[in-house]
């Protein structure tokens, strides 16, 4: 089923729009300053959405001063308090991330409900493996795929009752296949954005193959509207990698791509020196390209046939080629600064 469009501010999920790169912030959400440059540097980096939580009075009179500072929309992230969602959404907050069963009663959701029709803004709920309650964990043997979806489903169908479907849903567990079935099963049942996720991936490289395997996973099957992945790590990091995961699975492009030979015994170059070297050099650059930075003339030019451009170098010389062509032989010392005229140059008009 193909998911519906919302809208969080101005940043468009589901319906075919671009997948969105979201994060969280981890300063106090009432130490404003700190808070805002830390969403101007995720910001910086790509970060599309921000969420922070709201934990007490004075982290809610935050969010107008949090606003004015910074361009993105903000989600504010309430567990268990109806006030504070409510005075987060007089106070301008441009979505909520509630689950309607920690609200208290009925009555409580549904004033909360009136409220973000009146603002016009949606409501995030999310579903993890810990937040199941217990008469479903009951009925569906402890936490599995059916015990998640149905969760999910309890909790829209909560907001449903009082008239209110600008709802994304988020279903996350720390189990990869769980979370990809989970998600999978969800997006047949209903046509509610889905934010993806793995909770507690952990940090390190652990984190970010638990977290590329089960958002790229599903991204790749086509669920999955809006995406988080959690480190436990500087938020910034989370930007690099969630935008490494859209670029990869070629669902967006974020300007340039360097990829690299696995280098071989055939390796005539400082591969990692030059590659660097090319990263820096083309960070700022927007142009959609991909750049290889091969080990050996030999092979190089041909093993890569499918990047825009390529180098290679070996025994003084640099070799640069296009679409797998040779087109200059360069000094060694000269094949950045070649490679960068010969892209600028294809890129004039
Ligand atoms: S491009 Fe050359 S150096 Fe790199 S892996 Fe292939 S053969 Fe080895």
């Amino acid at each position: 089923m193909n998911s519906k469009t919302i809208s969080v501010g101005d940043v468009l999920i589901g319906g075919g729009n671009p997948v969105s790169i979201q994060s969280m912030t981890n300063t106090k959400t009432k130490d404003i300053e700190g808070t805002i440059s830390q969403i101007l540097r995720l910001e910086e980096a790509g970060c599309e959405i921000i969420r922070m939580a709201i934990t007490d009075d004075e982290d809610v009179a935050a969010i107008t001063k949090i606003k004015d500072g910074v361009n993105i929309p903000i989600i504010a992230d309430i567990q268990f308090s109806q006030r504070l969602a409510l005075k987060s959404v007089v106070n301008g907050i441009d979505a909520l991330r509630i689950n309607p069963g920690n609200i208290g009663n009925e009555q409580k959701v549904k004033e909360i409900v009136e409220e973000c029709k009146k603002a016009d803004i949606p409501i995030r709920i999310g579903v993890n493996s810990g937040s199941i309650s217990q008469d479903i964990l009951d009925e569906y043997n402890g936490v599995n795929v059916d015990s998640l979806v149905q969760s999910a489903l309890r909790e829209i169908s909560v907001l449903e009752k009082y008239g209110f479907y600008n709802t994304k849903v988020s279903i996350k567990s720390s189990s990869v296949p769980l979370n990809i079935e989970a998600n999978k099963k969800f997006r047949e049942l209903t046509d509610y954005p889905l934010h993806l996720g793995v909770t507690e991936a952990g940090s390190g490289t652990r984190g970010i193959v638990k977290s590329s395997l089960g958002i790229g996973t599903l991204l790749n099957m086509g669920i999955g509207d809006t995406i988080r992945v959690s480190l436990s790590e500087d938020p910034v990091e989370e930007i690099k990698i969630a935008k490494s995961i859209l670029q990869s699975l070629e669902l967006r492009s974020f300007g340039v791509e360097i990829v690299s030979c696995p280098t071989c015994a055939r390796t005539e170059i400082d591969l990692i020196g030059l590659a660097k070297q090319i990263e820096s050099a083309t960070e700022k650059m927007k142009y959609n390209i991909k750049i290889a930075v091969m080990g050996c003339v030999v092979n190089g030019p041909g093993e890569s046939k499918e990047a825009d451009y390529g180098v290679t170098g070996g025994k003084g010389v640099g070799i640069i080629f296009k679409k797998g062509e040779i087109v200059k032989k360069v000094n060694e010392e000269d094949i950045v600064r070649e490679l960068l005229n010969l892209i600028e140059e294809d890129h004039k008009n």
